[in-house]
């Protein structure tokens, strides 16, 4: 099953709508075709038309009579999946590596480009990871080029199948060329991946969000499965909306926890100094991390020397993580409340709440990924509130700077 997704720029939406495709418009197509599409889940309404040897169904959405009839017959017996919404492909396998190929055709920029789109998912620590493939032979996911002058930016041959990422993507060298230099590369390069390995527009139900026009592209035959934690509305600014406003758009705070969601991680964190006792030094106000009130009460970065409340003892927590344990208390520091409450060393023993991937960053600083929801242990406030694991990311206030007692 291959369903072929339509990235569309919303800049050169009213050439779809201009074009001579339109006049061969939904008039034109078999009733048993209609009859078919509305069974594998799509919106039939509007946007469907006749498009080279088949069809384009909700305006970006490209299927051959032979994906469509295999849709319908599957539309009984498969489960759904997206970005804050998946299908129900996924890619199987934990700790997997997807091999990705961009055809050299491609110059220097776009070749840049893709290698930043894959450490932009790399950079999640994310149950599948992303490694650039020299070769097209081998690869789970090949980038070849079309050249099309039409509203289409690229596409990938849809969601995974048999456990496996869609190949390949195809991008439009009418647009992605050695002279267009376009600011949106990266992000349409990881939007098409993202496709690949089962995420659906995050704006599904509504394109128009950020099309301009359009509506609800349906259950499509693969499910539309809300990720926990993220909004069921459109999204704004994800790598994941419909249509490209021709600008970089990073991983928002819910994209990163639609895909930490989904391909949870079990990387393990950088070699940490295990056995050694420290002192944790927040990068963002120079403070020393104290468990305040000898352990009673959350740590706080806000301490000018090291005493025993700033000192912990580095723990190998097995698989490659670790734990704290204070030397105020010999208590191990909890990601409070699974994370939701601030960080406090008060617990005996070690379980899910009290690991953390010990992560290096390139400035020198590290920072804590607590484990139990891959989210980073922030000095909130810049260090005026108790230090709290529940950041997507690593920014100013999620880095500390390290050194051995
Ligand atoms: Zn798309």
């Amino acid at each position: 099953m291959k369903i072929l997704f339509r990235y569309l720029s919303i800049m050169f939406l009213a050439l779809l709508f201009s074009c001579s495709k339109q006049s061969e418009g939904p008039g034109k197509i078999n009733e048993d075709i209609i009859a078919k599409l509305k069974t594998a889940g799509f919106d039939t309404s509007e946007g469907v038309m006749k498009y080279k040897d088949g069809y384009l169904v909700e305006y970006d959405i490209f299927l051959t009579e032979k994906q469509i009839n295999e849709l319908a017959e599957a539309k009984t017996t498969k489960k759904p999946v997206t970005e804050h919404y998946s299908t129900n492909n996924l890619v199987s396998g934990t700790n997997r590596v997807i091999k990705v190929f961009m055809d050299a055709g491609f110059d220097s920029y776009l070749q840049t480009s893709f290698d930043a789109a894959l450490a932009r998912y790399n950079n999640e620590h994310l149950g599948l990871s992303f490694q650039r493939n020299a070769t097209s032979a081998g690869a789970d996911i090949s980038i070849f080029s079309f050249y099309e002058n039409s509203n289409v930016l690229g596409y990938s041959a849809g969601f995974p199948t048999g456990g496996n990422p869609a190949s390949p993507i195809r991008l439009n060298t009418y647009y992605y060329n050695a002279s267009s230099h376009r600011a949106d590369a990266i992000t349409v390069i990881a939007h098409e991946i993202g496709h690949a390995i089962g995420f659906r527009h995050t704006d599904y139900m509504n394109r128009a969000f950020s099309c301009g026009i359009g509506g609800n592209e349906g259950l499509a035959g693969v499910g539309a499965n809300p990720v926990l934690g993220t909004p069921t509305g459109p999204s704004p600014d994800s790598w994941m909306l419909a249509c490209s406003s021709n600008t970089d758009r990073p991983f928002t705070f819910y994209d990163k926890i639609a895909l930490i969601t989904t391909y949870p991680g079990t990387y393990p964190g950088d070699p940490a100094p295990i056995g050694k006792t420290i002192s944790l030094r927040a990068a963002i106000n120079g403070k020393y991390v104290c468990a305040e009130n000898g352990g009673a009460s959350p740590l706080i970065a806000n301490r000018t020397a090291v005493g025993p409340w700033e000192k912990f003892v580095v723990i190998n927590a097995g698989n490659g993580l670790i734990a704290l344990q204070a030397v105020a208390n010999n208590s191990y520091t909890c990601a409070e409340n699974a994370g939701a409450s601030p960080v406090i060393a008060n617990r005996s023993a070690i379980g899910l709440w009290e690991k953390f991937r010990w992560i290096k960053n390139a400035d020198g600083t590290v920072s804590l990924q607590a484990f139990v929801n891959n989210s980073y242990v922030c000095a909130e406030n810049g260090g005026n509130d108790p230090l709290i694991a529940n950041r997507p990311w690593i920014g100013d206030w999620e880095r500390f700077y390290w050194q051995e007692h």
